[in-house]
């Protein structure tokens, strides 16, 4: 497929804030979810006659239903405090990439048919009509968010304009404007068990080559069991880590800590993929459909533990949304949440993330690690944005900064964080998240990991850093892409988990 060419920013010392180039990303359109696609997902293909009434019901049944969406459309005081914060706006230049005017967007359409002074004097309050213009910039520059959130940490309003895109791609998908690759994933996912559409006998291929792998390679036999009822864990994981390099890396680390720690598990072919697209879609209804399967699995099984593999929106949707959307962790009170509730061990955090039970794990003693076993590595942590700004891990309050930390240095003698601004709760989005990891998408794609490319290159230049670590498959997929277009090696991409299957030591059998 053609993909557009397009100029590579320039890398400078520091993060600078660019001046505005209006309607440089503009060229830019996701292609379109085809006819079957939208079919099946139950939105219409195309505009009707009557798209503008279905667009305006839509957003009002919004409104209605989730409180923060009326909030950040009415609270915002154009303070100017998010406009640089957003990777793509620093990336591209176009000032339809400041967080503000990317609200701003549906804010005016919004206050023409929702507030009584845009019905009344719209000029007066920058209110406007939906026009299929203003629809098409919806479109494009929805589709230029990776919902990841940085700038609501720096509006004083907490204003999440993630919430905002998400809500847009929702009315879009209703009006039929959907978009090819986050509608297609999301239809193999319900229809197959994961994003790629991996049936279940090329999945069990898979798990007894990566087997044989790890045999081959520490004389070890560690399995890596699918649907075996009255396991212990049930482990959700990305469908990335099944094949993808570097995320099979991963998977084989992850399990390499169930053997060593004698942990009976479990992967499910039924709920084979820990992503769940309907966040990037702010459809529930579709997110709960996905994260059904799970539950499901967990019930099938007899599972008494749920641990979730290396994938940021995944983390989110199983911290955050599982206990209403399917009964893992408290919330839902139907039948078989009820149940499901009974079946879990409530010693453990349900669902636990792998880097906790990892890293209790070492810290307990239960495994061992030798960190001289990646001397050849020196190694900075990326902070995937769902984890960072959507969920937490373990306990403490940041736990989900500081646990990855934590277990990374236990299995690494080399470790230096990048710049503080660039981390943490500040941290930068690869580019690639929230449904824009499309390669009809690669400029904005490209262009939106400026910031943490150049924070990275920062850390390469002072300390020499070779690896960045990372618990998100789209990180992954995204970095191994577009660093490289940067001059950095693909190489240095990678899971936590392939730090930790270097340095864990597994016994041999007599
Ligand atoms: S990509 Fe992130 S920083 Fe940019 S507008 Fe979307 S949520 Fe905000
Ligand atoms: S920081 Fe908040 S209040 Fe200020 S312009 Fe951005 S969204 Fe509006």
């Amino acid at each position: 497929m053609a993909v557009a060419k397009f100029d590579i920013p320039e890398m400078k010392d520091d993060i600078e804030i660019p001046k505005l180039r209006e309607g440089a990303m503009s060229h830019i359109k996701s292609f379109p979810a085809p006819e079957k696609v939208q079919d099946f997902m139950g939105y219409p293909h195309e505009l009707g006659e009557d798209w503008k009434e279905r667009a305006i019901d839509k957003m009002g049944e919004l409104l209605g239903k989730y409180r923060s969406l009326k909030v950040f459309l009415d609270a915002c005081v154009h303070c100017g405090a998010c406009t640089d914060k957003c990777h793509y706006y620093l990336g591209t230049s176009d000032p339809k990439n400041m967080p503000v005017a990317r609200q701003d967007l549906m804010r005016q359409v919004y206050r023409r048919y929702f507030t009584t002074a845009g019905k009344l004097f719209p000029k007066l309050v920058g209110a406007k009509d939906l026009t299929q213009d203003i629809l098409g910039d919806w479109y494009n520059y929805y589709h230029q968010c990776s919902e990841c959130r940085r700038c609501s940490v720096y509006c004083p309003y907490g204003i999440d304009t993630a919430e905002i895109t998400m809500a847009g791609r929702e009315i879009l998908n209703h009006v039929g404007m959907g978009q090819k690759y986050s509608n297609e994933i999301l239809g193999k996912v319900q229809k197959i068990g994961n994003n790629l559409g991996l049936p279940g006998p090329a999945l069990i291929d898979t798990l007894e080559g990566l087997e044989e792998d790890i045999e081959a390679d520490t004389g070890v036999a560690v399995k890596i069991p699918l649907d075996v009822k009255g396991a212990e864990v049930l482990f959700i994981t990305p469908s990335a880590d099944y094949f993808a390099e570097p995320h099979v890396e991963s998977l084989m680390g992850y399990a390499k800590v169930f053997h060593a720690a004698g942990i009976s598990w479990t992967m499910s072919s039924h709920a084979s993929e820990a992503g769940n697209f309907g966040l990037f879609n702010g459809n529930y209804e579709t997110m709960r459909a996905v994260a059904m399967r799970i539950r499901d699995a967990a019930l099938e099984l007899g599972c008494k533990r749920i641990v979730v593999g290396e994938c940021g929106h995944a983390w989110r949707v199983a911290y955050s949304f599982w206990n209403t959307l399917t009964g893992i962790g408290y919330g839902a009170d139907d039948p078989f949440s009820v149940e499901l509730q009974k079946q879990l061990d409530h010693n453990y955090p349900q669902p636990q993330h792998i880097c906790e039970l990892t890293n209790d794990l070492i810290k307990s003693g239960k495994i061992k690690v030798d960190p001289s076993l990646n001397d050849d590595l020196v190694v900075t942590y990326h902070d995937s944005c769902n984890v960072a700004r959507a969920s937490r891990m373990g306990t403490e309050p940041g736990g989900q900064f500081i646990i990855p930390r934590e277990l990374i240095k236990s299995v690494v003698n080399n470790y230096h964080d990048m710049a503080d601004g660039t981390i943490g709760e500040a941290t930068f989005c690869c580019g690639g998240g929230g449904g824009v990891l499309t390669d009809d998408l690669l400029e904005v794609r490209v262009k939106g990991a400026l910031p943490r490319a150049t924070a990275l290159n920062n850390v390469v230049k002072e300390h020499k850093v070779n690896f960045m670590a990372m618990i998100c498959a789209i990180c992954k997929a995204q970095f191994t892409k577009v660093l490289p277009m940067y001059g950095f090696d693909m190489s240095m991409v990678g899971g936590v988990h392939q730090l930790v299957s270097k340095a864990i030591k597994l016994e041999k059998a007599e």
